[in-house]
């Protein structure tokens, strides 16, 4: 039986004017930014999806429902943390993940190693393991019109 899993996630969120546009934990000067419930930071919810995908724990709807009054305007972070908790549970630690992040604008690049260091942060892991990578839509449908935001995330996690 192998020890390592692995398991992908996606968020997308609608963008609104004067809005915060906060990605893997870094707010970014944006003159849109992302309508949720929670704090919206579209990174830590796809990287929690592909976390609890990858320990066969379902999703995160299931365990923050934006239903939930007490999610309102939630740091991310906590969700992403106790993701990791659960993981920690079952003994498991992340090999690596990738991220790609599909915005029109403002062009990423630029925040791209914050971003790592952000996640490496939050993660405890180093940067070595943490790919983000960032593209349009080319101008074409919700995200191209720049009216939405979509992540997806791949992650590897190992028992150990
Ligand atoms: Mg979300």
């Amino acid at each position: 039986m192998t020890n390592i899993r692995i398991g992908m996630g996606y968020d997308v969120h609608r963008l609104d004017d004067d809005l915060p546009l906060i990605l893997g934990g870094v707010d970014i000067e944006c003159k849109k930014g992302i309508v949720a419930h929670s704090d919206g930071d579209i990174v830590l919810h796809a990287l929690s999806d592909a976390l609890l995908g990858a320990a066969g724990l379902g999703d995160i709807g299931h365990f923050f429902p934006d239903t939930d009054a007490k999610n309102k305007n939630l740091d991310s972070s906590f969700i992403l943390i106790d993701v990791l908790e659960k993981l920690k549970q079952l003994s498991y630690c992340i090999v690596n993940l990738d991220i790609t992040i599909v915005l029109e604008k403002p062009k990423l690049q630029p925040h791209i190693h914050s971003i790592k260091e952000s996640l490496s942060n939050i993660l405890h892991l180093s940067t070595n393991f943490i790919n983000i990578k960032a593209t349009t839509s080319e101008g074409m449908g919700f995200v191209g019109k720049n009216n939405g935001i979509a992540c997806y995330s791949v992650v590897l996690i190992e028992k150990e």
